[in-house]
């Protein structure tokens, strides 16, 4: 009965010793994993206008346009899940998911990504970037 009263207080003065979890975001942010999936880039010289990676996304945020007479995908950030089935099913695989995952936008149209917006590389990470330095079950995670 004792015991089970002062536990909470133990555990409350352990983790003034146990090191903080949190990246101070926007300052520091941490580093993508290589496999992270954020917004989609198109490689348009590969590109072959097949519409498979329209016919695949389960939330049809990609759609087919024409710039200069070919067919391309154009992306809408607002209805994409970032499940990569698009960059998965591309037969040349010209869509590749990019580590960048800053889309919030004021307007809708801001969302949508043409061709040639699309095809841009991603931008680079705002703040520092920092990674799991030390892993300790016992004393938390420091970034470095
Ligand atoms: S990105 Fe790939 S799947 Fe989509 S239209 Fe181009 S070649 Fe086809
Ligand atoms: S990542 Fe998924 S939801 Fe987003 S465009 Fe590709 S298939 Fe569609």
């Amino acid at each position: 009965m004792v015991l089970s009263i002062l536990r909470p207080y133990f555990l409350a003065f352990w983790h003034i010793f146990k090191r903080t979890f949190t990246v101070k975001v926007p300052y520091e942010v941490p580093k993508p994993s290589e496999r992270y999936r954020g917004r989609p880039m198109l490689h348009m010289d590969r590109c072959i206008g097949c519409g498979v990676c329209v016919y695949v996304c389960p939330n049809k945020a990609l759609t087919l346009v024409t710039v200069d007479g070919k067919k391309y995908p154009q992306f809408n950030a607002g209805r994409c899940c970032f499940c990569s089935l698009c960059a998965d099913h591309c037969p040349r695989a010209a869509l590749t998911m990019t580590y960048e995952y800053e889309l919030s936008s004021y307007t809708k149209d801001d969302l949508i990504y043409p061709p040639s917006r699309l095809s841009l590389p991603p931008k680079p990470l705002p703040g520092r970037v920092v990674t799991v330095k030390t892993y300790d079950v016992r004393r938390g995670v420091a970034h470095g």
